[in-house]
């Protein structure tokens, strides 16, 4: 079971040949909305590998809203801890994709902004009762050391996705996490050491070692991820395939870790290799949620 205290967003992909001069109106050559945010597509992921997953987050009272809890109900996750907020609207995402591939992307936090510690405390039953909890930077950082001390406190085990990057490391909520789970560039930017090399990496981990973290999986995009408990750690490498969208890579790598993982950790390996072919399939297709495999596709990938 696995409980996600995070961010739901509809993006919308504006393709443009390039960005409008002030001033200047333009046509783009192509419009698509996809379901997106973090918690909401690594809910999914976690879903789709078989977990029985529920949400704890926000919406607006709005069509967007309904849209993602839809879509989210659609991949049998629990939706009945997401709030509608009258005052909010759904969190949005508009991303500018140009003609030469690079992206500019304008946020809204919206209703993930209203997410509060007394929510997760109201949906408290759904932390207690889950082997792991989930959590990203996308919803404010006192509703998840809300629910990272409640899942402290009932040994469910807790998740930490350090994304979007921040420079601002948080002590409390590290030493209230198991597992961490960043990036190259949220590794760095929490710990200040310039991931290069195994060695950089190794200091990395060993600084949130010193703070009470369990396990460090940072992942390496194509080369796959870099793992390591206290007194050991390793290379997993990633699955060799030709890559089409990157997006929800990492999303799909934690879901789908979470959904397969023990408890105990006695099988992290081999969840971190499943959690790979999983991500490598995702990025083969384009967007968000619709790239996201099930349990039998990542296992007939094999
Ligand atoms: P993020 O998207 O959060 O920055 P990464 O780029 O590190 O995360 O990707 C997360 C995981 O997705 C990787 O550890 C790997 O398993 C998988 N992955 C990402 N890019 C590729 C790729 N080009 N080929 C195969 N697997 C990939």
């Amino acid at each position: 079971k696995v409980t996600i205290v995070g961010s739901i967003n509809v993006d919308r992909i504006l393709q443009i040949d390039q960005l409008p001069q002030s001033g200047e109106t333009i046509r783009m050559q192509d419009f698509s909305i996809a379901a997106g945010g973090k918690g909401a597509n690594q809910a999914v992921a976690a879903a789709r590998s078989g977990a029985q997953t529920s949400f704890i987050g926000a919406v607006g009272q709005d069509l967007d809203g309904q849209m993602m809890l839809n879509k989210l109900r659609d991949n049998q996750v629990n939706t009945n801890a997401i709030e509608v907020m009258n005052s909010s609207a759904t969190g949005q995402a508009y991303i500018l994709l140009q003609a030469t591939g690079q992206n500019s992307i304008i946020i809204s936090a919206g209703a993930n902004a209203d997410v509060s510690a007394d929510q997760v405390k109201a949906n408290q039953a759904l932390i207690i009762q889950a082997d792991f909890v989930m959590a990203q930077f996308e919803t404010p950082l006192a509703a998840t050391i809300q629910a990272f001390e409640i899942a402290q406190a009932n040994r469910t085990i807790t998740i930490l996705n350090p994304a979007p990057a921040t420079a601002a490391l948080s002590e409390e909520l590290l030493q209230l996490t198991d597992i961490i789970v960043p990036n190259e560039t949220e590794a760095a930017n929490l710990t200040g050491i310039e991931i290069t090399n195994e060695t950089s990496m190794r200091a990395a981990a060993d600084k949130f070692f010193a703070l009470g973290v369990k396990v460090v999986i940072i992942t390496l995009g194509s080369r796959g991820v870099f793992m390591a408990r206290a007194g050991f750690d390793k290379i997993i490498p990633a699955v060799t395939v030709t890559a089409v969208d990157t997006t929800a890579a990492g999303d799909t790598f934690i879901g789908s870790l979470a959904s397969e993982l023990h408890a105990d950790f006695s099988n992290l390996e081999a969840a971190i290799v499943y959690a790979n072919r999983a991500s490598a399939l995702t990025v083969q297709k384009l967007g968000a949620f619709p790239s996201i495999p099930t349990r039998a596709e990542v296992v007939a990938s094999i």
